[in-house]
Protein backbone atom coordinates (compact mmCIF):
# COMPACT_ATOMS: atom_id res chain seq x y z
CA UNK A 1 0.00 0.00 0.00
CA UNK A 2 1.27 3.61 -0.16
CA UNK A 3 2.29 5.28 2.74
CA UNK A 4 0.28 8.11 2.39
CA UNK A 5 -2.44 5.87 4.32
CA UNK A 6 -0.11 5.32 7.09
CA UNK A 7 -1.48 6.89 10.14
CA UNK A 8 -4.55 8.02 8.68
CA UNK A 9 -6.52 5.16 8.90
CA UNK A 10 -8.74 5.72 11.57
CA UNK A 11 -11.89 7.95 11.70
CA UNK A 12 -14.08 9.07 14.50
CA UNK A 13 -17.34 9.48 12.30
CA UNK A 14 -16.36 5.25 10.82
CA UNK A 15 -16.03 4.23 14.33
CA UNK A 16 -18.75 6.28 16.23
CA UNK A 17 -21.79 5.46 13.80
CA UNK A 18 -20.77 1.97 13.95
CA UNK A 19 -20.80 1.80 17.57
CA UNK A 20 -23.87 3.93 17.49
CA UNK A 21 -25.41 1.24 15.34
CA UNK A 22 -24.06 -1.64 17.10
CA UNK A 23 -25.64 -0.87 20.17
CA UNK A 24 -28.66 0.30 18.49
CA UNK A 25 -28.00 3.67 20.57
CA UNK A 26 -29.88 7.40 20.39
CA UNK A 27 -27.43 9.35 18.44
CA UNK A 28 -26.40 12.41 19.50
CA UNK A 29 -23.00 11.72 18.11
CA UNK A 30 -22.93 11.96 14.49
CA UNK A 31 -23.82 15.93 13.17
CA UNK A 32 -26.60 15.40 10.71
CA UNK A 33 -30.42 15.93 11.33
CA UNK A 34 -32.57 12.90 11.92
CA UNK A 35 -35.61 15.31 10.83
CA UNK A 36 -36.40 16.24 7.20
CA UNK A 37 -34.75 18.93 5.02
CA UNK A 38 -37.52 21.72 3.98
CA UNK A 39 -40.57 20.78 2.25
CA UNK A 40 -39.28 23.21 -1.03
CA UNK A 41 -36.38 21.73 -1.21
CA UNK A 42 -37.72 18.25 -1.19
CA UNK A 43 -40.32 18.56 -3.71
CA UNK A 44 -37.19 20.39 -5.94
CA UNK A 45 -35.39 17.24 -5.71
CA UNK A 46 -38.33 15.23 -6.89
CA UNK A 47 -38.96 17.84 -9.84
CA UNK A 48 -35.25 17.11 -10.53
CA UNK A 49 -35.33 13.59 -11.03
CA UNK A 50 -38.51 13.33 -13.15
CA UNK A 51 -37.96 16.12 -15.19
CA UNK A 52 -36.43 14.58 -18.26
CA UNK A 53 -33.59 12.86 -19.12
CA UNK A 54 -30.76 15.18 -19.06
CA UNK A 55 -31.00 15.46 -14.88
CA UNK A 56 -29.72 11.77 -14.99
CA UNK A 57 -26.78 12.71 -16.88
CA UNK A 58 -23.71 14.61 -16.88
CA UNK A 59 -23.87 18.42 -16.52
CA UNK A 60 -20.65 20.60 -16.42
CA UNK A 61 -17.87 19.40 -14.15
CA UNK A 62 -16.71 21.95 -12.01
CA UNK A 63 -20.97 22.93 -11.31
CA UNK A 64 -24.00 22.50 -12.84
CA UNK A 65 -24.73 25.76 -14.40
CA UNK A 66 -27.88 26.79 -12.63
CA UNK A 67 -26.09 26.10 -9.34
CA UNK A 68 -22.92 27.87 -9.74
CA UNK A 69 -25.59 30.64 -10.85
CA UNK A 70 -27.47 30.85 -7.78
CA UNK A 71 -24.64 30.47 -5.67
CA UNK A 72 -22.70 33.38 -7.24
CA UNK A 73 -25.78 35.64 -7.07
CA UNK A 74 -27.04 34.40 -3.22
CA UNK A 75 -23.02 35.05 -2.06
CA UNK A 76 -21.92 38.16 -4.13
CA UNK A 77 -24.90 39.90 -2.26
CA UNK A 78 -22.83 38.46 1.11
CA UNK A 79 -19.29 38.78 0.49
CA UNK A 80 -19.72 42.25 -0.82
CA UNK A 81 -17.88 41.69 -3.87
CA UNK A 82 -19.06 40.36 -6.98
CA UNK A 83 -18.53 36.05 -7.65
CA UNK A 84 -18.09 34.97 -11.07
CA UNK A 85 -20.07 31.98 -11.30
CA UNK A 86 -17.85 30.58 -13.45
CA UNK A 87 -14.29 30.96 -12.80
CA UNK A 88 -14.73 31.72 -8.76
CA UNK A 89 -16.86 28.48 -8.30
CA UNK A 90 -16.53 24.90 -7.60
CA UNK A 91 -18.96 22.60 -6.62
CA UNK A 92 -18.22 19.67 -5.16
CA UNK A 93 -19.21 16.02 -3.56
CA UNK A 94 -19.79 17.83 -0.06
CA UNK A 95 -17.79 20.60 1.53
CA UNK A 96 -15.33 17.27 2.19
CA UNK A 97 -13.99 17.49 -0.92
CA UNK A 98 -13.99 21.20 -1.70
CA UNK A 99 -11.52 20.44 1.76
CA UNK A 100 -9.79 17.99 -0.24
CA UNK A 101 -9.73 19.73 -3.56
CA UNK A 102 -8.35 23.11 -1.49
CA UNK A 103 -5.33 21.04 0.22
CA UNK A 104 -4.01 18.95 -3.09
CA UNK A 105 -4.30 21.70 -5.25
CA UNK A 106 -2.96 24.33 -3.22
CA UNK A 107 -0.37 22.51 -0.61
CA UNK A 108 3.46 21.69 -1.97
CA UNK A 109 5.42 18.82 -0.08
CA UNK A 110 6.75 20.26 3.44
CA UNK A 111 4.67 23.26 3.34
CA UNK A 112 2.97 24.18 6.82
CA UNK A 113 -0.52 24.78 7.12
CA UNK A 114 -2.03 26.23 10.50
CA UNK A 115 -5.16 24.36 11.88
CA UNK A 116 -6.95 26.15 14.83
CA UNK A 117 -8.11 23.25 17.67
CA UNK A 118 -10.30 22.30 18.05
CA UNK A 119 -11.01 21.31 14.24
CA UNK A 120 -13.10 18.71 12.21
CA UNK A 121 -11.01 16.03 12.38
CA UNK A 122 -10.16 15.40 8.21
CA UNK A 123 -8.57 18.51 8.03
CA UNK A 124 -5.01 16.71 9.30
CA UNK A 125 -5.54 13.58 7.25
CA UNK A 126 -5.89 16.08 4.19
CA UNK A 127 -3.30 17.95 4.87
CA UNK A 128 -1.14 14.87 5.63
CA UNK A 129 -2.04 13.46 2.35
CA UNK A 130 -1.09 16.39 0.38
CA UNK A 131 2.29 16.04 1.60
CA UNK A 132 2.11 19.14 3.77
CA UNK A 133 2.57 19.21 7.72
CA UNK A 134 -0.42 20.30 9.92
CA UNK A 135 0.76 23.08 12.61
CA UNK A 136 -1.49 23.42 15.45
CA UNK A 137 -2.98 26.65 17.35
CA UNK A 138 -5.32 26.28 20.41
CA UNK A 139 -8.85 28.00 21.00
CA UNK A 140 -8.37 28.31 24.60
CA UNK A 141 -11.46 28.61 27.48
CA UNK A 142 -10.95 32.24 28.45
CA UNK A 143 -8.83 32.17 32.01
CA UNK A 144 -12.31 34.23 33.76
CA UNK A 145 -13.19 33.87 37.25
CA UNK A 146 -16.20 31.97 36.46
CA UNK A 147 -17.02 28.88 34.75
CA UNK A 148 -16.43 28.43 30.66
CA UNK A 149 -20.24 28.21 29.73
CA UNK A 150 -20.12 29.63 25.89
CA UNK A 151 -18.31 28.82 23.19
CA UNK A 152 -17.34 32.37 22.62
CA UNK A 153 -15.41 32.16 25.90
CA UNK A 154 -13.14 29.93 23.94
CA UNK A 155 -10.10 32.65 22.39
CA UNK A 156 -7.65 32.10 20.22
CA UNK A 157 -4.43 34.00 20.76
CA UNK A 158 -2.71 36.53 18.37
CA UNK A 159 0.66 36.21 19.98
CA UNK A 160 0.37 32.32 19.89
CA UNK A 161 -0.96 32.32 16.04
CA UNK A 162 1.96 35.34 14.89
CA UNK A 163 4.22 32.64 16.19
CA UNK A 164 3.17 29.86 14.34
CA UNK A 165 3.93 31.45 10.96
CA UNK A 166 7.29 30.13 9.57
CA UNK A 167 8.48 30.96 5.82
CA UNK A 168 6.87 27.39 5.07
CA UNK A 169 3.47 28.04 5.82
CA UNK A 170 1.03 27.92 2.99
CA UNK A 171 -2.11 28.67 4.75
CA UNK A 172 -4.95 29.20 7.87
CA UNK A 173 -7.43 26.71 8.49
CA UNK A 174 -10.43 28.33 10.34
CA UNK A 175 -13.79 26.57 10.99
CA UNK A 176 -16.82 29.35 11.90
CA UNK A 177 -18.67 28.33 13.24
CA UNK A 178 -16.49 25.96 14.66
CA UNK A 179 -17.41 21.90 14.96
CA UNK A 180 -17.05 20.92 17.76
CA UNK A 181 -17.81 23.91 19.85
CA UNK A 182 -20.09 26.37 18.19
CA UNK A 183 -17.47 29.33 18.45
CA UNK A 184 -18.64 31.86 15.54
CA UNK A 185 -15.80 34.13 15.55
CA UNK A 186 -16.10 37.85 16.03
CA UNK A 187 -15.09 40.24 13.10
CA UNK A 188 -11.91 41.55 15.05
CA UNK A 189 -10.49 38.22 15.86
CA UNK A 190 -11.23 37.29 12.06
CA UNK A 191 -9.44 40.84 11.32
CA UNK A 192 -6.72 39.57 13.67
CA UNK A 193 -6.02 36.12 11.87
CA UNK A 194 -6.66 38.46 8.52
CA UNK A 195 -3.55 40.74 9.25
CA UNK A 196 -1.26 37.95 9.69
CA UNK A 197 -2.29 36.12 6.57
CA UNK A 198 -1.31 39.32 4.66
CA UNK A 199 1.76 39.92 6.38
CA UNK A 200 2.64 36.49 5.59
CA UNK A 201 1.23 35.93 2.12
CA UNK A 202 -0.54 33.03 3.82
CA UNK A 203 -3.99 31.97 2.71
CA UNK A 204 -7.10 31.28 4.22
CA UNK A 205 -9.22 28.10 4.41
CA UNK A 206 -12.57 29.44 6.04
CA UNK A 207 -14.64 26.13 6.44
CA UNK A 208 -18.18 28.05 7.02
CA UNK A 209 -20.83 25.31 6.78
CA UNK A 210 -22.75 26.18 9.73
CA UNK A 211 -22.90 29.64 8.58
CA UNK A 212 -26.83 29.56 9.34
CA UNK A 213 -26.28 28.25 12.45
CA UNK A 214 -25.68 30.94 14.92
CA UNK A 215 -27.76 32.08 17.80
CA UNK A 216 -28.13 34.82 20.81
CA UNK A 217 -27.68 37.73 18.64
CA UNK A 218 -24.06 36.30 17.47
CA UNK A 219 -23.50 37.41 13.57
CA UNK A 220 -21.51 35.10 11.15
CA UNK A 221 -18.90 36.90 9.24
CA UNK A 222 -16.74 35.64 6.05
CA UNK A 223 -13.39 36.02 6.05
CA UNK A 224 -13.06 36.21 2.63
CA UNK A 225 -15.03 40.13 3.12
CA UNK A 226 -12.30 41.67 4.95
CA UNK A 227 -10.24 44.46 2.83
CA UNK A 228 -7.42 42.36 0.87
CA UNK A 229 -8.88 38.50 1.86
CA UNK A 230 -11.08 38.29 -1.19
CA UNK A 231 -7.97 37.23 -3.17
CA UNK A 232 -6.57 34.62 -0.52
CA UNK A 233 -9.55 33.24 0.79
CA UNK A 234 -11.20 29.60 0.01
CA UNK A 235 -14.13 29.57 1.38
CA UNK A 236 -15.96 26.21 1.89
CA UNK A 237 -19.88 25.55 1.85
CA UNK A 238 -22.25 22.71 2.58
CA UNK A 239 -25.69 22.16 0.94
CA UNK A 240 -26.24 19.18 3.50
CA UNK A 241 -26.03 21.26 6.25
CA UNK A 242 -26.91 24.15 5.02
CA UNK A 243 -31.11 22.65 3.89
CA UNK A 244 -30.24 19.81 6.10
CA UNK A 245 -29.43 17.00 3.55
CA UNK A 246 -26.46 15.64 4.24
CA UNK A 247 -26.95 12.63 2.23
CA UNK A 248 -27.05 14.63 -1.00
CA UNK A 249 -23.56 15.63 -1.15
CA UNK A 250 -23.45 18.63 -2.86
CA UNK A 251 -20.57 21.60 -0.94
CA UNK A 252 -18.81 24.22 -2.85
CA UNK A 253 -15.67 26.22 -2.44
CA UNK A 254 -15.70 29.99 -3.32
CA UNK A 255 -12.73 32.00 -4.00
CA UNK A 256 -11.04 33.95 -6.63
CA UNK A 257 -10.89 32.27 -10.03
CA UNK A 258 -6.78 32.51 -9.65
CA UNK A 259 -7.18 30.10 -6.80
CA UNK A 260 -10.96 28.04 -8.27
CA UNK A 261 -8.47 27.27 -11.21
CA UNK A 262 -6.28 24.95 -9.14
CA UNK A 263 -8.59 23.11 -7.81
CA UNK A 264 -10.69 22.31 -10.65
CA UNK A 265 -7.41 20.36 -11.79
CA UNK A 266 -8.02 18.16 -8.82
CA UNK A 267 -11.35 17.86 -9.37
CA UNK A 268 -11.74 17.00 -12.98
CA UNK A 269 -9.13 13.84 -12.59
CA UNK A 270 -10.81 12.65 -9.76
CA UNK A 271 -14.53 12.53 -9.02
CA UNK A 272 -15.58 14.47 -12.45
CA UNK A 273 -18.42 16.22 -10.80
CA UNK A 274 -21.41 15.34 -8.06
CA UNK A 275 -24.67 14.42 -8.59
CA UNK A 276 -26.82 16.66 -11.15
CA UNK A 277 -29.85 16.29 -9.74
CA UNK A 278 -28.98 16.94 -6.13
CA UNK A 279 -26.94 19.93 -7.33
CA UNK A 280 -30.51 21.40 -9.36
CA UNK A 281 -32.56 21.18 -6.05
CA UNK A 282 -29.55 22.86 -4.69
CA UNK A 283 -29.99 25.66 -7.17
CA UNK A 284 -33.65 25.69 -6.78
CA UNK A 285 -33.17 26.34 -2.79
CA UNK A 286 -30.80 29.12 -3.17
CA UNK A 287 -33.00 30.86 -5.94
CA UNK A 288 -35.97 30.80 -3.33
CA UNK A 289 -33.73 32.32 -0.42
CA UNK A 290 -32.82 34.56 -2.35
CA UNK A 291 -36.09 35.99 -2.52
CA UNK A 292 -37.07 35.32 0.17
CA UNK A 293 -33.60 36.36 2.52
CA UNK A 294 -33.80 38.08 5.90
CA UNK A 295 -37.20 37.48 6.30
CA UNK A 296 -39.34 34.79 8.86
CA UNK A 297 -40.17 32.38 5.95
CA UNK A 298 -36.40 31.93 5.01
CA UNK A 299 -35.28 28.75 6.02
CA UNK A 300 -31.61 29.60 7.10
CA UNK A 301 -33.98 31.98 9.85
CA UNK A 302 -36.49 29.29 10.75
CA UNK A 303 -33.73 26.57 10.95
CA UNK A 304 -31.63 28.22 13.83
CA UNK A 305 -35.24 29.30 15.35
CA UNK A 306 -35.57 25.99 15.80
CA UNK A 307 -32.16 24.89 16.44
CA UNK A 308 -32.26 26.91 19.25
CA UNK A 309 -35.19 25.41 20.52
CA UNK A 310 -33.44 22.07 20.63
CA UNK A 311 -29.89 23.76 21.94
CA UNK A 312 -31.38 24.92 25.41
CA UNK A 313 -33.84 21.79 25.73
CA UNK A 314 -30.89 19.77 26.27
CA UNK A 315 -28.96 22.45 27.92
CA UNK A 316 -30.82 22.17 30.64
CA UNK A 317 -30.80 18.84 30.53
CA UNK A 318 -27.39 17.85 31.12
CA UNK A 319 -27.36 20.64 33.83
CA UNK A 320 -30.45 19.02 35.67
CA UNK A 321 -28.43 15.75 35.72
CA UNK A 322 -24.98 17.28 37.20
CA UNK A 323 -23.25 18.00 33.66
CA UNK A 324 -21.73 21.41 32.87
CA UNK A 325 -22.91 23.06 28.91
CA UNK A 326 -20.52 24.61 27.43
CA UNK A 327 -22.87 25.07 24.77
CA UNK A 328 -22.12 22.88 22.49
CA UNK A 329 -20.29 20.61 24.87
CA UNK A 330 -20.16 19.58 28.07
CA UNK A 331 -17.89 18.52 30.82
CA UNK A 332 -17.24 15.02 32.66
CA UNK A 333 -14.19 13.74 33.92
CA UNK A 334 -12.62 11.49 31.06
CA UNK A 335 -14.37 12.46 27.74
CA UNK A 336 -13.28 9.33 25.92
CA UNK A 337 -14.29 6.65 28.72
CA UNK A 338 -17.56 8.35 29.22
CA UNK A 339 -18.65 8.34 25.98
CA UNK A 340 -17.27 4.60 25.30
CA UNK A 341 -19.39 4.09 28.87
CA UNK A 342 -22.53 5.64 27.50
CA UNK A 343 -22.71 3.58 24.44
CA UNK A 344 -21.94 0.23 26.04
CA UNK A 345 -24.21 0.51 28.70
CA UNK A 346 -26.92 3.03 28.47
CA UNK A 347 -27.58 3.31 24.64
CA UNK A 348 -26.32 6.83 23.90
CA UNK A 349 -24.30 7.99 21.65
CA UNK A 350 -22.13 11.29 21.57
CA UNK A 351 -18.50 11.93 20.21
CA UNK A 352 -15.31 12.68 22.64
CA UNK A 353 -14.45 16.19 22.22
CA UNK A 354 -10.46 14.95 21.96
CA UNK A 355 -11.32 13.44 18.62
CA UNK A 356 -11.14 17.34 17.08
CA UNK A 357 -7.53 17.59 18.55
CA UNK A 358 -4.02 16.87 17.44
CA UNK A 359 -2.62 13.85 19.58
CA UNK A 360 -0.44 16.21 21.25
CA UNK A 361 -2.97 18.48 22.80
CA UNK A 362 -5.77 15.95 22.74
CA UNK A 363 -5.31 14.81 26.65
CA UNK A 364 -5.61 18.22 28.10
CA UNK A 365 -9.60 18.24 26.46
CA UNK A 366 -10.14 14.37 27.08
CA UNK A 367 -12.97 15.86 29.79
CA UNK A 368 -15.42 17.43 26.85
CA UNK A 369 -17.96 15.70 25.20
CA UNK A 370 -19.90 17.06 22.38
CA UNK A 371 -23.99 16.27 22.36
CA UNK A 372 -25.27 16.90 19.01
CA UNK A 373 -28.67 18.64 19.23
CA UNK A 374 -29.89 18.45 15.36
CA UNK A 375 -32.24 15.51 16.23
CA UNK A 376 -36.04 15.52 16.89
CA UNK A 377 -37.59 16.37 20.07
CA UNK A 378 -38.23 12.37 20.48
CA UNK A 379 -34.65 11.60 19.97
CA UNK A 380 -33.97 14.64 22.92
CA UNK A 381 -36.25 13.18 24.73
CA UNK A 382 -34.87 9.42 24.77
CA UNK A 383 -31.18 10.72 25.57
CA UNK A 384 -32.54 13.07 28.38
CA UNK A 385 -34.49 9.95 29.94
CA UNK A 386 -31.44 7.85 29.10
CA UNK A 387 -29.46 10.61 31.03
CA UNK A 388 -31.67 11.41 34.13
CA UNK A 389 -31.69 7.17 34.75
CA UNK A 390 -27.77 7.93 34.81
CA UNK A 391 -27.87 10.70 37.31
N1 LIG B 1 -16.68 20.79 7.68
C1 LIG B 1 -17.26 20.65 8.88
C2 LIG B 1 -16.89 21.59 9.96
C3 LIG B 1 -18.18 19.63 9.10
O1 LIG B 1 -18.73 19.48 10.30
C4 LIG B 1 -18.49 18.75 8.04
C5 LIG B 1 -19.36 17.56 8.29
N2 LIG B 1 -20.62 17.82 8.14
C6 LIG B 1 -17.90 18.96 6.79
C7 LIG B 1 -16.98 19.98 6.65
C8 LIG B 1 -18.21 18.10 5.61
O2 LIG B 1 -19.43 18.48 5.04
P1 LIG B 1 -20.16 17.66 3.88
O3 LIG B 1 -21.09 16.73 4.56
O4 LIG B 1 -20.87 18.70 3.07
O5 LIG B 1 -19.11 16.95 3.10
N1 LIG C 1 -19.69 16.63 10.24
C1 LIG C 1 -20.45 15.71 11.00
C2 LIG C 1 -20.22 15.92 12.47
O1 LIG C 1 -19.48 16.77 12.86
C3 LIG C 1 -20.23 14.26 10.66
C4 LIG C 1 -19.31 13.95 9.54
C5 LIG C 1 -19.29 12.51 9.23
O2 LIG C 1 -20.14 11.76 9.70
N2 LIG C 1 -18.35 12.08 8.45
O3 LIG C 1 -20.76 15.24 13.27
Amino acid sequence: HASRTDGVDKNVWVEFTQLAADYKAVNLGQGFPDFSPPKFIQEAFCKAVSGGPIMHQYTRAFGHPPLVRSLAKFFSRIVGHEIDPLEDILVTVGAYQALFCAFQALVNEGDEVIIVEPFFDCYQPMVKMAGGKAVYVPLRPKAASGAVLSSGDWVLSAEELASKFTPRTKAVVINTPNNPIGKVYKTEELQMIADLCIKHDALCISDEVYEWLTYDGAKHVKIASLPGMWERTITVGSAGKTFSATGWKVGWAISSGHIVKHMKTIHQNTVYHCATAAQEAVAQGFEREYEVFGSPESYFQQLPAMLHLKRNKLASCLESVGLQPIITCASVSDGKSFVLLFVLWFGLATIPVSAFYSPEHSKEFDKYIRFCFVKEDSTLDAAEDILRKWS
